[in-house]
């Protein structure tokens, strides 16, 4: 019998939905019914700091109201370190991870001292100063007493020694519209982002390693999320290479903009859904004003 293809919605609880996971539930939905797929409703809740259960429950709320229907049980990531732990173990077992002991704000005082002398510090594509490595912020001796006092760390990639075991050529099957151009084999350019946090010593996993574990444990085939995310699919390519994951075919779509042209979010406190409800919007408005 072949496979039928398996989509996912993946919110994280950290605060209300809006028209931009509106948008991306329904193109899920759509997607998977159009391919007579599944879909799967995954929580993103590795931030148990900023996660909350009645933005859980809101979600629920706002999926169901949109029309939405998913499978049960829902995994909530939370609930799964110990799947995350073991990724990181194989990663660590390959030496491709290494504890790094500057905190940001030395990363950020290093890099503005070196931008203050003229220097122009290399971005990834999110904007984020490129990791200068341990030994170009801290002395020997710091990095020795931070190890032997067992100080809080990050677990980082080793990008190059990862490209040196996956090889160069790392593609994925892009069926959206990228920023740069348009769908087919789209080329990863994992060197743009260095070396990537996938862990802390406080919180055993990172967006970027936990969403590639669950795709793969969840059996996804079709990723269906924003633009916004396009270019860490270079990184997820390399992690699912190291830890010999499958591939899914990947969906970046356009963000919905407020009306400055931004992107719609949480923290800028965009109009949501619940308060689009209670102002007497319907499900087909919505779908309306997502261009559904
Ligand atoms: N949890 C992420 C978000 O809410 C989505 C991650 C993904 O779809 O890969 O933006």
């Amino acid at each position: 019998m072949p496979v039928r293809p398996v989509f996912r919605f993946a919110p994280s609880p950290n605060g209300p939905l809006h028209l931009g996971h509106a948008y991306s539930a329904l193109l899920n939905a759509d997607m998977a019914r159009a391919a007579e797929g599944r879909l799967l409703l995954r929580l993103e809740d590795i931030d148990v700091t900023r996660c909350r259960p009645d933005f859980e429950t809101a979600i629920y709320e706002d999926l169901a109201w949109l029309g939405l229907d998913w499978e049960q049980p829902v995994r909530r990531q939370s609930e799964f370190f110990g799947d995350f732990t073991r990724a990181l173990q194989l990663l660590d077992d390959d030496a491709l991870i290494y504890r790094s002991y500057p905190t940001r704000g030395e990363i950020r005082a290093f890099v503005e001292t070196r931008e203050a002398a003229g220097e122009t510090w290399p971005r990834d594509p999110d904007g984020a100063p490129l990791f200068p490595g341990d030994a170009a912020i801290l002395p020997e001796a710091e990095i020795a007493r931070r190890l032997r006092e067992d100080a809080p760390y990050a677990l980082r990639l080793d990008m190059a020694g990862a490209l040196a075991r996956v090889g160069r050529d790392l593609a994925w099957n892009e069926t959206g519209v990228g920023p740069d151009g348009d769908a087919g084999t789209v080329a990863a350019r994992p060197e743009l982002w260095g070396d990537v946090v996938l862990a802390r010593k406080d919180v055993a996993t990172s967006y970027h390693l936990s969403v590639v574990v669950d795709d793969a444990l969840q059996g996804i085939t079709h990723v269906v999320r924003g633009r916004d995310l396009f270019a860490a699919t270079s990184v997820h390519r390399v992690l699912q290479a190291l830890l010999d994951l499958p591939a899914p075919v990947y969906h970046h779509h356009r963000l919905i903009l407020d009306a400055d042209g931004g992107k719609l979010s949480k923290s800028a406190g965009a109009a949501s859904l619940a308060s689009l409800r209670a102002d007497g919007a319907t499900p087909g408005d919505i779908r309306r004003m997502v261009g559904l």
